[in-house]
């Protein structure tokens, strides 16, 4: 899908249309946190942009030549010659000169060209025999960072956010800094990147943020201070919102708020259809100071612990310790009601700098992710599985492992658990020796011989975020192809039905704990093809159980079956939107 452009309103509003992930109203003012020095934004430019593009790269040349004498002068002589090289390469010649040429030639902005030069230069130097001329490809991506950051001008962070109700706007976030968001001071969230299942979007909607993502290039067109409107539901961002459309947008959102008081009310009642039939209703967290937000919601556990984000908002790699007094907090805060605890998944659209791995890779989604990476760094997962095992003694503990894609996996998975289990014994840690196992269903592959896999585990979750990609082949960060992500397609239903029929046969029980699960339309569906288990966003939680409260089992069903039937995911969608409006018309205000 190409980027819409916006619509100038002779009020002079701008209005940008892209992808509402977590839903709300918001107005606040801009905050621009400008990208990491090495994470470059392309741009092609006209020939009229071809002499400022050339002024600002002097410019940052003049400043970063200014930079690196001022450093030379102050440090120790030993280390002086280093720097020499540096202003080398600053000198006029090939590396600088095919910067300027590369500005005219191929008409994209300074950043893009200098990064491709001075990748071209590195590989030329990284394969040249001579060690120290190798070598060299080190001061060339220094240089080159520094003139990156010269033309970034000043460096922002979420931590310099002061003011409530600020609407972050971004090109995108990365998945430490999405866990680091202050809700106190972060009103609304604003990317030029993303989509519904990518990182930012589950972190969003998980602290109840309005976000549209997928804006394209908005993070070019807003600056710091500008005042925006968000609506997370309607997938819109305002830019100079009119006094009229601000009374509006506030009056819907005191309308909703009244809405989420009454929701509110059902925290304690029980997740059960109007003809008694009753499921569990379990929240899905990030870091161990969810629990506040899993109690608060009324769910009963925790169906989805993504460990990973603990280990990246971490400064160092977690040590056993630090993981067992995290999982030990959770599960004792939490008992008896359960919790599951995923262990890594790292790799996809989440990495973890402190760890010496080369992240590398021309398909990370495809790629050396989740089960995977932790099968091929046994130390690591086994020090994880330790701290889970430990906490298992004081709550109500199991184990999930993700990306499961065959048998083999749960079997070499299941090795390393008993070498864990040994290694606590020989310690004298104490755990509970039955803690069960369960594998995430988000691969096809998966879901197609759970008959197999079923001996081996005692539930399974499906991750429909993942299967969704997997099973579509769509990248589920992509804005692009965001409009191929259909829940509703009906491989998908038939996948979960799959999952679920066998999963039962063999007596193993299945949740779901990916995106689909928190979204109310899908509630009857889910609850018509026989899911045991819901484990939802936190915010999602008051209007999920509404959602179970308003159906009947039976009915229920019949829509499932009927689901089953139709070839056209729009039209599937289209009946549960339906269905909500008569059943629950509060949630779709809710909603939008
Ligand atoms: C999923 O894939 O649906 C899921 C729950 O896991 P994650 O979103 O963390 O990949
Ligand atoms: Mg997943």
């Amino acid at each position: 899908m190409d980027a819409v452009p916006p619509d100038t309103i002779s009020t002079g509003e701008l209005v940008f249309r892209g992808i509402g992930v977590s839903a709300g109203i918001a107005i606040g003012r801009a905050f621009l946190r400008t990208p990491p020095d090495d994470h470059v934004i392309e741009r092609d430019i006209s020939r009229a942009d071809v002499p400022r593009e050339i002024a600002r790269y002097e410019a940052a040349l003049i400043a970063t030549r200014q930079q690196i004498r001022a450093i030379q002068k102050d440090c120790d002589p030993d280390v002086a010659g280093i720097f020499d090289a540096h202003l080398l390469f600053l000198d006029d010649g090939p590396f600088i000169k095919n910067v300027f040429t590369g500005i005219e030639g191929r008409r994209k902005n300074v950043e893009v060209v200098l990064r491709d030069v001075a990748q071209g230069f590195m590989q030329s130097l990284s394969r040249v025999k001579d060690e120290y001329l190798r070598e060299r490809a080190n001061d060339v991506q220094d240089v080159a960072r520094r003139i990156l950051h010269n033309l970034a001008g000043k460096q922002v962070t979420l931590a310099d956010i002061t003011e409530p109700g600020t609407i972050v706007v971004a090109n995108d976030l990365s998945p430490s800094e999405t866990v680091s968001i202050n809700k106190d001071r972060v009103g609304g969230i604003v990317l030029d990147l993303g989509s519904p299942t990518a990182h930012t979007a589950i972190v969003a909607a998980k602290l109840g943020i309005p976000a549209v993502v997928g804006l394209h290039n908005i993070s070019q067109e807003v600056h710091t201070g500008d005042e925006l409107l968000v609506d997370g539901g309607k997938g819109l961002v305002v830019l100079r919102p009119t006094l009229e459309r601000r009374t509006q947008a506030l009056r819907q959102a005191e309308s909703k708020r009244g809405i989420e008081i009454e929701l509110g009310r059902l925290k304690d009642l029980p997740a059960e259809t109007v003809d008694g039939y009753r499921i569990t209703l379990s929240a899905n967290i990030e870091l161990p100071k969810d629990v506040d937000a899993v109690l608060a919601g009324g769910a009963e556990g925790v169906g989805l612990f993504r460990t990973e984000y603990f280990y990246m908002s971490s400064k160092d790699l977690p040590t056993e310790e630090e993981q067992y007094d995290a999982y030990r907090t959770v599960a004792q805060r939490l008992a008896p009601a359960p919790v599951i605890i995923r262990t890594l998944d790292l790799g996809g659209d989440k990495f973890l700098s402190n760890l010496d791995v080369n992240w590398q890779e021309s398909n990370p989604f495809m790629g050396w992710r989740a089960i995977r990476f932790c099968l091929a760094q046994p130390d690591l997962f086994r020090t994880q599985l330790r701290a889970i095992l430990r906490a298992s003694i004081v709550g109500n503990v199991s184990i999930m492992y993700p990306m499961i894609s065959n048998l083999d996996e749960i079997v070499r998975a299941n090795v390393i658990l008993d070498q864990a289990k040994k290694e606590l014994l020989q310690k004298g840690h104490p755990f509970n020796p039955h803690v069960e196992v369960g594998a995430m269903i988000e691969v096809p592959a998966a879901a197609l011989v759970v008959d197999m896999l079923a001996p081996y585990v005692s539930f399974f979750s499906l991750g429909t975020n993942d299967l969704i990609q997997y099973t579509l082949a769509i990248d589920r960060g992509n804005e692009r192809v965001a409009y191929l992500y259909e829940p509703t397609h009906l491989a998908i239903l038939r996948l979960i039905k799959n999952t679920i029929d066998i999963g039962h046969r063999h007596g193993v029980w299945t949740g779901i704990c990916g995106g689909m699960a928190s979204d109310p339309l899908m509630t009857p569906l889910l609850l018509g093809l026989g899911v045991d288990e819901l484990s939802v966003s936190c915010s999602a939680l008051p209007m999920v159980k509404d959602a179970i409260r308003r159906v009947s089992l039976s009915e229920a069903r019949e829509i499932a079956e009927l689901a089953l039937t139709l070839q056209s995911s729009v039209d599937v969608h289209d009946m549960f939107r339906e269905l909500t409006k008569k059943i629950a018309p509060e949630i779709l205000e809710l909603m939008e």
